[in-house]
Formats: C-alpha cells, structure tokens, sequence
C-alpha cells in the first residue's frame, strides 16, 4: 500500500491511497464515524433556567457542542476503574455555564461555559446556545464523557469522512475539440489549450459520466473509467481530534476488533 497526502489541515485531511479496495476502506471510514470516541455533553444538572427554551431543548443543545478532546487522559466511562455511574475525575469533566440578562437582551455562547479542565473546551466559542430577555437567567452544570458515534451522533468526531476512487480518463483521437465537455462539466475537470481538449484537474472528476454523454461523436471521443485499487480519501473532523489521531485510533480499533476475532477463532477451532 502506498500513501500520498494531498492536503492536511487542522480539520482537513485528503489522502491518495494505492494498492487497497474498497472493504478496507470502507471499514476505516466506518470506524472513524463510529467507534472513535470524542468528548461531548451527556449530563445536565439545571439549577434554574428562566430562560424560553424548556431544560430538555437546552440539554440537547448543550449536547451537540462540539469538545476538543483528550483521549489520552480520560477513559470511557464503562471502562473507567471507578466502575461509577456518577464518573470520576477520569472519565467526566464538569463544565458550568452561568448568565443573565440584567439591561438588555444577551446570547449565552459556547464560550460562556466555564471548564474545569482547560483542555477541554468547546471547539468554538461562538454557537449560540440560548436567548436571554432582561431579567431571565441560566445556571447549569454539565458534565462531559467520552462516547461513541455509535451511540449518538454527538460522538461523531468526523463531520465527514468518504473515499472514492482515482478517475481516469482518455480523450480519443476523433475528439474535434467541439467543448461541449468542458461546458457541462460541474467539477470544471478539462480546459482548452490551443486546439486540444486537456485534463486540468483529474482528481476534482466525481465520474459522472456528463461528459461522455454529452459528447456528440460516435464512438465517443472521451472515455472516463477508474482505478480499480487507488483511491481519494477525505476526512473532515469537527474540530474535537486532529484528523490523523482519527485514522490512527480507527485503526488501533480494527486491530483489537482484529485480535479478538482472531482470538475467538482460535478458540472455536480447539
Ligand atoms: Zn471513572
């Protein structure tokens, strides 16, 4: 297998990957979305909330706020040795959140909740979370867990997280340059230069097929296939892990899921 990055980030990861299929693929992808866990809101303690959202809406906000998180710190409650339902001070952060409107309306925002933990903390500080009109007020304790998108989609540590395959494509030797391909194109895959049709972006081509359609000669003068074992993988996280962590716990969990499989194997055969 051979790796090239096209294109890193913080949040952004874009990999062309050679010599894999596509259950390979498909099972890293499916970790990532899944079984990586990341940090986000699952308890909320209202101590008063005058505000127009009911506790349940503004729990479920609280919720979605995306966390950066610190896997290396903190363990998933079932596995924590506390074996507590409340958690400990290694599988829970607290995070408070107090605000009131005393002149004028005000917004509470993601930066106004307060964490015990400075590593912690909502991706951005800027989601609006509630409305307060003067005189209205919310005091709250929320505790944070590591968890699984699995679960919920609050867990999710991707955004996105897809593959497809390498395009290829072959103008033949009839094509008279007419440029119905390079109108049609959504992806803007071709361009003319002097009185031939070429291939300016070849990755950006989501195999549509528009311009083989369109194509007014017979046999077709533009043929578009694929690679049958390279591919473009592109992850996209929330902000809560880099994008590499991401991969590299995916496939620290394929590799225990791998184990055990193996492990029950063995012991099913004896
Ligand atoms: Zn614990």
């Amino acid at each position: 297998m051979e790796i090239q990055v096209l294109e890193k980030d913080d949040t952004t990861l874009r990999l062309l990957i050679k010599g894999t299929h596509t259950a390979f693929l498909n099972a890293l992808r499916r970790t990532a979305i899944s079984e990586v866990p990341c940090m986000a809101i699952d308890e909320v303690v209202v101590i008063e909330n005058s505000s127009i959202l009911h506790d349940e809406i503004l729990a479920h906000r609280l919720g979605l706020i995306p966390l950066k998180t610190d896997l290396d710190s903190y363990n998933l409650p079932e596995k924590c040795s506390c074996e507590s339902k409340f958690g400990c001070n290694l599988c829970r952060v607290t995070l408070t959140l107090q605000k009131e409107a005393t002149e004028a309306p005000v917004t509470v925002y993601s930066g106004d909740l307060k964490s015990e933990n400075q590593e912690i903390t909502p991706v951005s500080p800027h989601i609006p979370i509630v409305k307060l009109a003067t005189g209205q007020r919310v005091m709250l304790e929320a505790y944070a867990k590591l968890g699984k998108g699995k679960n919920h989609a609050k867990w999710q540590p991707v955004s996105l997280c897809t593959y497809k395959y390498m395009p290829k494509i072959e103008i033949m030797k009839n094509c008279d340059i007419c440029g119905e391909c390079i109108k049609i194109c959504p992806r803007k895959v071709f361009s003319k230069t002097g009185n031939k049709i070429e291939i300016r972006n070849l990755m950006a081509c989501i195999l549509c097929q528009d311009c083989v359609d369109v194509c007014p000669k017979n046999p077709k003068a533009i043929k578009v296939t694929w690679e049958d074992d390279v591919f473009i993988f592109q992850m996209e996280t929330n902000g809560v892990l880099p994008p590499e962590r991401i991969i590299f716990e995916a496939l620290k969990i394929l590799d225990e899921q791998f184990s055990e499989l193996l492990k029950q194997f063995k012991v099913a055969k004896t």
